[in-house]
């Protein structure tokens, strides 16, 4: 059995409360972790690590579970960064230049798409993303959304129907019969690719009665389900998704009294996405607020050609710290363990025996500095299912 021992970890973050510093993130000083295939078999003191076949010696940097990126729209062609420009030369962000990618995803080869997804998905490794979800959503035909679920299989368990993106064009006039499409036939054809299924229900897609009637409709086809939630303003989707018991309720940057009483008493998982705001320089979603009502909250990159071009889990975190009031421990934790909440994972974004050999050994002595130290490469190398890349 290949065994690998990482030693000399001045700070190693477990997310296993209670069994070090840092609450929740279970810190442990002068440590040492092993690895045996693709799993964590032992961590504990320094002192006591065990004999392994190879080593790595973390010169007494910090070591953290892989980073968790619960919400990324990797399956696209086509870029918009003429859109970005005008947005920051004043323009308003309306969600409209989704058709747009759809219209250049339809007419992308099967080898561009997956030559961005493959890109895309290396790019977010380099920055300690050990586990992402796609979603599919620029195809919005039964064809091209099972290609687009198909090709996403080929980098990621974590795979999300997202035929309810938008209402495309040729549909414009009668969204009825496109909800009849993403219930029926396009359903059918994307859920041996997908695991979940998601509904940007918002004012311009679709409202809460289609939202509900696709996610059941998932529900029945054995998905979970998650949804884009009250990003563009106030509305129905963070009540519906914990009606539904969604994994996660995303975005989460409009919320009344009663939407946060909803999500504190529920499963759902608030996952916030402040590359989105950033990038269409709105308001960002008040994180501490939602903790302060001990929601569960995740952070993502929503990466996407459109609203959120960044893969960049560190750029998110140092956000999150910056301008959504949390503390750089409750970001870190957000970014790994939040993730694994939000895809009901138990086996990722934690660092104990038993769970998946997938973390970051980092360019800095401590979790702070991912916030403390914005825009800085700090991910010095990263072991993905028990392997170094
Ligand atoms: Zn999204």
């Amino acid at each position: 059995m290949s065994s690998l021992l990482i030693d000399n970890i001045g700070e190693l973050v477990t997310n296993v409360a209670g069994t070090g510093e840092g609450g929740k993130l279970g810190i442990r000083r002068d440590a040492a972790i092993l690895v045996e295939e693709d799993r964590v078999a032992w961590l504990g003191p320094a002192r006591y690590a065990p004999a392994a076949a190879r080593r790595i010696d973390a010169d007494g940097a910090a070591v953290l579970p892989g980073f968790v990126d619960s919400h990324a729209h990797l399956v696209f062609a086509g870029d918009r960064a003429a859109e970005f420009a005008a947005r920051m030369a004043g323009q308003p962000y309306t969600g409209g230049g989704i058709r747009t990618t759809v219209a250049a995803t339809r007419a992308a080869s099967d080898d561009t798409l997956r030559g961005t997804v493959r890109r895309l998905r290396a790019e977010a490794l380099r920055q300690g993303t050990t586990t992402i979800e796609v979603k599919s959503g620029y195809g919005l035909n039964v064809a091209d959304e099972a290609r687009s679920l198909r090709i996403a299989t080929e980098v990621t368990g974590e795979t999300t129907f997202l035929g309810a993106h938008v209402v495309p064009t040729e549909y414009a006039d009668r969204p009825d019969d496109y909800v009849g499409l993403v219930c029926g036939p396009m359903l059918h054809a994307a859920a041996p690719y997908a695991k979940w299924i998601d509904v940007f229900c918002e004012r311009g897609a679709f409202d809460a009665d289609h939202a509900r009637a696709i996610l059941t409709c998932g529900q029945a086809a054995g998905l979970g389900v998650r949804l884009h939630a009250n990003q563009l303003g106030p509305g129905p989707g963070v009540q519906l998704a914990v009606e539904l018991g969604a994994a996660s309720a995303d975005h989460c940057t409009h919320l009344d009294d009663a939407d946060v009483d909803a999500l504190a008493g529920s499963a759902t998982v608030a996952t916030l996405l402040p590359g989105a705001e950033f990038s269409t320089r709105s308001p960002y979603p008040d994180a501490r607020r939602l903790l302060d009502a001990r929601v569960t909250v995740a952070l993502a990159t929503d990466c996407n050609p459109g609203s959120s071009y960044t893969s960049s889990m560190p750029f998110c975190v140092a956000l999150a710290v910056r301008e959504m009031g949390m503390t750089p421990a409750e970001a870190v934790w957000a970014a790994t363990a939040g993730g694994a909440r939000a895809l009901r994972r138990d086996d990722v974004g934690v660092l104990a025996p038993g769970a998946r050999a997938d973390l970051m050994i980092l360019d800095a002595p401590s979790h702070l500095h991912l916030a403390y130290r914005p825009g800085v490469p700090l991910i010095r190398q990263v072991l993905h299912n028990g392997v170094p890349r």
